[in-house]
């Protein structure tokens, strides 16, 4: 069973040959058919999110059911599955308010173990610990059943993968977090994977004007391909000035920090419009402060809140992004601009990084 370990920081990923266990109780053995390169599993691959290795990486996947431990109800074999990489306990106090992605029913074991603390992967005997329970870079994954969610099973299975994380993070950001309404005026920062899901979440809910920021063109030019009506390079222009411009003076109604940095996440603040909503989407480093103005909240009533894994719940909106893609309201091919085969992860991370690509996903 081959899997892409990380064994060091700042080193490549290697594809080893490891020992995998069965499913135990309340778990499954899922074959793994497609998974997407991200930003998440780079910053444990750089050490922003200093974590204990060796880890099998990847956390945006789909796959088909091929094995249940005793007790599972929510899935049987055969199924098309797309991993959560959020745990679904179903009984604490966000799983039943319905905001599932804060999920606490499992705090009590390291997020990179099964539920009763032991590992279903091995190398030379030692355990090996798996991004979000799942580590995806993998041939087969043995994870909670929790974390698995079954769907249509005539969507690709390049779309499934990334339905369960940047589709998620993005559209959901948009349309379950921040509710943007129709006729807005929306600010969307970073052009990667998660920002043209946010730029395409912004011309499902009826955006008037959606402007995307990048550093890079040919980012830009993909943001104009999902709905962005205006772009924004923010090596040459004062992104501010320039939104005020294009919204009558008044700064953006909404603004996402796609990024994850802490000039984005102070820019969204400056952007809107007073009464507006700034929400910070991209995972930040552990470490980042960002210096955000009091004064422009207070003065302005501008409200900043974080959203994690777009605020989605899994169980439900997987199956509604599935049919938003397959009827065409969403675009997830014009998303992947490149496959790779397992072999090529590592190139896989390194053109992520150039911004050459808009989403790379492995095929197995
Ligand atoms: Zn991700
Ligand atoms: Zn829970």
């Amino acid at each position: 069973m081959r899997a892409a370990v990380l064994t060091e920081v700042n080193k490549p990923l290697q594809l080893l040959d490891l020992e995998q266990e069965g499913p135990k109780e309340g778990e499954v053995r899922v074959e793994v058919k497609a998974a997407g390169v991200c930003m998440s599993d780079y910053h444990i691959m750089n050490g922003d999110w200093p974590l204990p290795l060796p880890m099998v990486l990847g956390h945006e996947a789909a796959g088909v059911v091929v094995e249940l431990g005793p007790g599972v109800k929510n899935v049987k074999k055969g199924d098309h599955v797309i991993f959560s990489f959020r745990p679904h306990c179903g009984h604490c106090r966000y799983c039943s308010t319905g905001r599932t992605v804060l999920c606490s029913g499992h705090n009590d074991t390291p997020r990179w173990r099964m539920h009763d603390g032991t590992a279903r992967v091995k190398l030379n005997g030692e355990p090996v610990n798996q991004m979000a329970r799942i580590g995806t870079f993998s041939e087969f994954v043995v994870c909670p059943a929790e974390q698995v969610v079954a769907v249509r099973n005539d969507l690709p299975w390049t779309h499934a993968a990334i339905i369960g994380c940047s589709v998620a993070t993005g559209v959901g950001a948009v349309v379950r977090h921040a509710n943007v309404e129709a006729g807005s005026s929306v600010l969307v920062v970073g052009c990667g994977g998660v920002g043209l899901n946010v730029v395409q979440g912004a011309k499902l809910a009826g955006a008037k004007t959606i402007i995307a920021c990048d550093l890079l063109d040919n980012k830009l030019g993909y943001a104009r391909e999902f709905g962005a009506t205006h772009t924004i390079n923010a090596k040459t222009e004062d992104v501010v000035k320039r939104v005020q411009e294009l919204t009558d003076g008044f700064g953006a109604d909404y603004a996402f920090d796609a990024i994850g940095g802490e000039k984005t996440a102070a820019l969204v603040v400056d952007a809107i419009a007073a009464g507006g909503h700034a929400v910070l989407v991209g995972i930040p480093a552990f470490s980042a402060r960002a210096p955000i103005s009091p004064s422009a909240m207070v003065y302005g009533e501008k409200k900043l809140t974080g959203t994690y894994y777009g605020s989605i719940r899994p169980a439900i909106d997987f199956g509604v992004l599935a049919d938003l893609d397959l009827s065409k309201r969403i675009d997830l091919d014009s998303l992947i601009s490149r496959t790779y085969k397992f072999d090529e992860i590592n190139e896989g991370f390194q053109l992520l990084m150039s911004g050459s690509v808009a989403r790379g996903v492995i095929t197995f």
